[in-house]
């Protein structure tokens, strides 16, 4: 078709645009028309059912990434669909400047099924963070009485809240701070996992401590064990809320519906968001005590799109599946499982292996190979999975995957991994 005896830079060009396989095509489209705020692996999906999805070509894919945990359900789960449909039908959206049949039992249903009292919808989980951090700022004000404007914030180093603005102020990763400035003020960084860190920050300008109970995006770091209970302890102590960011570990993740519930740790304010959606919407919210909740006066606050219909009866059923369909002890059991499996994959490319429920982070050593790498080998084989902190290989599959599943992915696994040894070793 073409005369390459007469090949010029823009004939190249020319012959690569019309010799592009359709894959091909859209990843380019994408790339020309979408900021490159991410850097996706070269893998292009088409369609999901469960815990697969599937590419342009027709390859199957089993998803152990899970949307970073949005996708807890599984992709199309059927009563979330079907509830979807149902109400978009009905009605999907009207702002909060009314009433609705569907708000009041969602929110109904976070309290009972969180044991707090009042809860606060948004629709991503940076909304949510924000939306708390506005609480306790403004309990610190009208019930703590700490002086305007000086209200303080601590957060663990290593955090991963989302990509606000503010929240980004209190981020220690520089990559997600640089060029954004100028920054919020009001809140002070700790290590993680250290209680006698988090008592000596506390001045009593202090409203709250914000932390993640298991740190996702910095490589599942998991505390040790009293942790929470001790920060719970501290917080009341010190007259300070607790504010316990669920947005990946909570709705069943970590084999508790949420984590909190490991150690009995209720916080004064719970964040949730990802898989609250049911996999097909982003809904959020906050969860919380009444006096922190009962402050917010109409005007004070708002999203509008929060707590609309349709966020709202998919929310509702989302929180139901999880409940009636045992997602929580799966999560539990097959958790358990895929922990002990990966802790027996005994690779010299891995460096240690961490999780809780169906969590699990395998770090692997950057001197010998990157976790990119191995997210691309494992394409290959027909396992999603993305890398997190440059060397974690993050797994967050539906919960509803069974063992079956689970021993199929750690099969892909070990071959993978036997690969890239002969590679690099
Ligand atoms: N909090 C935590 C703990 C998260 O992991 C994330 C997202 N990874 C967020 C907040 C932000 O959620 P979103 O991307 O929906 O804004």
């Amino acid at each position: 078709m073409f005369n390459t005896a007469r090949k010029t830079p823009m004939f190249d060009k020319i012959v690569k645009l019309f010799t592009k396989s359709p894959t091909e095509k859209a990843i380019a489209l994408e790339e020309t028309w979408a900021a490159h705020n991410y850097a996706p692996l070269p893998v292009l999906l088409k369609r999901g059912d469960g815990v697969y999805v599937w590419d342009l070509e027709g390859k199957k894919y089993l998803d152990m990434m899970g949307a970073y945990s949005a996708v807890s359900h599984g992709h199309s789960h059927p009563r979330i669909i079907k509830k979807l449909i149902e109400q978009a039908q009905t009605l999907a959206m009207v702002s909060r400047a009314y009433h609705t049949m569907t708000l009041g039992p969602f929110m109904e249903k976070l309290c009972k099924v969180s044991g707090l009292d009042m809860a606060l919808p948004m629709n991503t989980g940076a909304e949510a963070v924000e939306t708390a951090i506005k609480a306790a700022r403004q309990w610190g004000y009208l019930v703590k009485k700490i002086p305007e404007n000086q209200a303080e914030i601590i957060v663990a180093s290593g955090n991963f809240h989302g990509r606000t603005t503010t929240i980004i102020s209190f981020s220690s990763n520089p990559s997600y701070r640089k060029n954004f400035g100028p920054l919020t003020p009001g809140f002070k960084a700790v290590p993680f996992d250290d209680i006698e860190a988090i008592r000596a920050a506390i001045t009593p300008n202090t409203c709250a401590v914000l932390m993640e109970p298991i740190q996702g995006e910095a490589g599942i770091k998991v505390p040790r064990k009293g942790f929470l209970s001790d920060l719970r302890r501290l917080c009341t102590e010190k007259n300070v809320l607790m504010i316990d960011d669920e947005v990946q570990a909570g709705l069943g993740r970590t084999g508790k519906m949420f984590c909190f519930q490991h150690e009995n740790a209720k916080p004064d304010i719970l964040i949730l968001g990802k898989a609250l959606g049911g996999g097909v919407l982003p809904v959020s919210a906050i969860v919380g005590t009444k006096e922190v909740m009962e402050l917010f006066e109409p005007g004070s606050h708002g999203s509008t799109f929060g707590g609309n219909s349709l966020a709202s009866a998919v929310g509702l059923e989302a929180i139901n599946v999880i409940e009636e369909e045992g997602l929580v002890e799966n999560s539990a059991i097959l958790g358990d499982y895929l922990l002990t499996q990966f802790r027996g994959l005994n690779s010299p490319l891995i460096t240690d292996v961490r999780g809780m429920g169906l969590w699990v982070g395998v770090e692997f050593d950057p001197k010998k190979v990157s976790a990119r790498t191995v997210c691309e080998k494992l394409i290959e084989k027909g396992v999603l999975s993305k890398e997190t902190n440059n060397t974690v290989v993050r797994m967050a599959p539906p919960l509803i995957i069974t063992r079956e599943q689970i021993d199929w992915c750690l099969a892909q696994f070990r071959e993978a991994l036997r690969e890239l040894e002969e590679e690099v070793l």
